[in-house]
């Protein structure tokens, strides 16, 4: 069996969540048939990363995270929840200083982190916050993660180890090489914890694209080298007046 990672042969493979666990990986795309143990531990910090980004949904739709724990905030440095006994708790710090919490040091949540327009009204017993996405350097490694191991279950491991998809490859595991990468997020989402992929079908395209949704948020991930499969999807969207966010942001040349 061929890893889709490293190109090695081996006899048995290791379990692989096709989209990171903790994030409610569907029982199909929980496989043995892509990646091999050291390639598992060695990528899973890209998992995290992805994990992180979504932490705050995982404690709003009380999805378990790995191996059945309770949602948790514990990535983002003013940021933290836990689970209390009438339910999920958050914490987060408006600043200007550090705060104890639960026996931890809270950091002021900043706009660097991620985190920003922290806001409270004591008067009506609300607050909220912005939390931005994709900041994480390791967010479009993690979504190209996905769409290479979709290759695998969608085509075969075989072609998802050719040589055809090594810019993937590379961008996964040493996170560069591949600036031209992007991915597409959806502007509409849906309020649940809906997490899935399917293979975006369109006559005469070698690559496919896909469609992943991780609990309500959908990205479209092109696996083309030349991303010309979004490009055109892209210009489809916007004719069509649906604005939708694109990772990383263009350049303007
Ligand atoms: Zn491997």
């Amino acid at each position: 069996m061929i890893c889709i990672w490293c190109k090695k042969d081996f006899d048995k493979l290791s379990i692989e969540h096709v989209i990171p666990e903790g994030l409610a990986c569907p029982d199909e795309l929980v496989r043995t048939d892509v990646a091999c143990g050291p390639c598992n531990n060695s990528l899973s910090r890209v998992d995290r990363a992805l994990v992180k980004q979504f932490e705050l949904h995982t404690v709003i739709h009380r999805v378990p995270r790995k191996n059945g724990k309770p949602p948790m905030i514990n990535s983002w440095k003013g940021l933290r929840s836990r689970m209390g006994a009438n339910g999920p708790e958050m914490f987060i710090n408006g600043g200007p200083g550090a705060v104890k919490v639960a026996g931890e040091t809270l950091q002021p949540a900043s706009k660097k982190d991620g985190v920003s327009d922290v806001w409270i009204k004591p008067d009506e017993g609300t607050a909220g916050f912005r939390q931005q996405f994709g900041n994480d350097r390791r967010f479009l490694p993690a979504i190209h993660k996905i769409g290479l191991n979709l290759i695998a279950v969608c085509k075969s491991p075989q072609i998802a180890a050719s040589a055809r998809y090594d810019h993937i490859r590379s961008f996964v595991r040493l996170e560069k090489d591949a600036v031209h990468l992007s991915a597409v997020l959806e502007k509409e989402t849906i309020f649940g914890a809906v997490t899935g992929a399917n293979m975006v079908e369109k006559a005469g395209r070698q690559d496919p694209m896909f469609r992943i949704m991780i609990l309500g948020t959908t990205f479209f991930v092109d696996t083309s080298p030349d991303q010309s499969g979004l490009r055109d999807f892209r210009a489809t969207a916007t004719m069509m007046g649906e604005p939708s966010y694109v990772f990383p942001e263009p350049v303007n040349t």
